[in-house]
């Protein structure tokens, strides 16, 4: 547009009634959406998705993104292939969709939110949810308080159930710790570096397959005084600091205490209310999901959102 036309056509947005100003930014914002996924997708690939190399050329464009092909295993791809998000359609809803994640909304609420169909609208949440759930922190430092929680075992969604359904949400059968609850273990240390682990069993050897990569050896471990964390940190020869809550001691010299991790238990729960049961094989997606929204906090845009979930 012409610059005159311009000033001419802005000098019109004050005469525009409410309900004209609600569509023209409306589509001002679908505008800015499609012109931010553009930026995200057109990014220039550096190696081959399939063979890791870099000798790879420009090779036009297909299915409206920039394409390429490798030297090497002269296949050819775009900066979607390999990611969780290959071959999902419907792009020009994503930064919507990932807003919506942002709102942790049902699938019902993403799906009229973002104009997209009820099945859609779950296949994308956990293709989104891949990399995401997938992306652990590699190393806990200094002070790193640790906890378990429990989540419901939950079939939601399968067929084939081996007992009863529950109605949605639903109470253990069994009072107390059953094998209907899954332990989940959480380990943050004080840079709010956060990781967390569905654990087949809360047991030594599999906390130990949690911690041992990634818990730094000169850290000091702060727990609660359930014996699994003393005899891991005993084994890896990790300073170990244990509060006795029962006793009432919940702070040790003025620094050692678990209640950032217990903090962040108590948000994951809450947040975890409101999608009335997770059906147990995705709630690794939704530890990620939790953890991402914390990781980022007040910064998490739905670019940054796109850009986590094509990992
Ligand atoms: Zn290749």
């Amino acid at each position: 547009m012409r610059i005159n036309a311009f000033h001419l056509w802005l000098s019109k947005v004050m005469e525009l009634s409410p309900s004209q100003l609600d569509q023209a930014l409306s589509c001002f914002n679908k505008q800015q959406q499609s012109t931010a996924i553009v930026t995200i997708l057109h990014k220039e690939c550096q190696s081959c998705p399939h063979c890791s190399s870099n000798n790879i050329k420009r090779w036009g464009n297909a299915h409206g993104l920039p394409r390429y092909r490798c030297a090497g295993c002269h296949k050819t791809f775009n900066m979607l292939t390999g990611t969780p998000l290959a071959r999902l359609r419907h792009r020009e809803h994503w930064l919507e969709y990932s807003q919506a994640l942002i709102d942790g909304l049902s699938v019902r609420k993403a799906s009229s939110q973002c104009g997209i169909s009820k099945d859609t609208a779950f296949r994308w949440r956990h293709r989104f949810l891949q990399s995401i759930a997938s992306n652990e922190p590699t190393h806990l430092h200094g002070i790193v308080e640790v906890d378990e929680t429990y989540f419901l075992e939950s079939h939601k969604g399968e067929r084939h159930l081996s007992r009863q359904p529950r109605k949605r949400g639903g109470k253990a059968s069994k009072r107390g710790l059953s094998s209907e609850q899954i332990p989940v273990l959480i380990a943050r240390d004080r840079n709010h570096v956060t990781l967390d682990a569905m654990l087949p069993k809360a047991d030594v050897e599999s906390i130990s397959k949690v911690l041992t990569p990634v818990v730094d050896s000169d850290a000091i471990l702060c727990s609660d005084a359930n014996p699994i964390y003393k005899v891991f940190t005993k084994k890896s020869h990790i300073q170990h600091i244990t509060l006795n809550l029962s006793a009432g001691v919940r702070v040790q010299k003025n620094a050692f205490h678990i209640q950032n991790v217990n903090a962040y238990d108590s948000r994951l729960k809450g947040w975890m209310r409101h999608f009335n049961g997770v059906a147990t094989k995705y709630l690794p997606n939704y530890l990620g999901w939790r953890r991402c929204i914390e990781k980022f906090a007040g910064e998490l845009s739905p670019n940054i959102m796109l850009n986590q979930a094509l990992g």
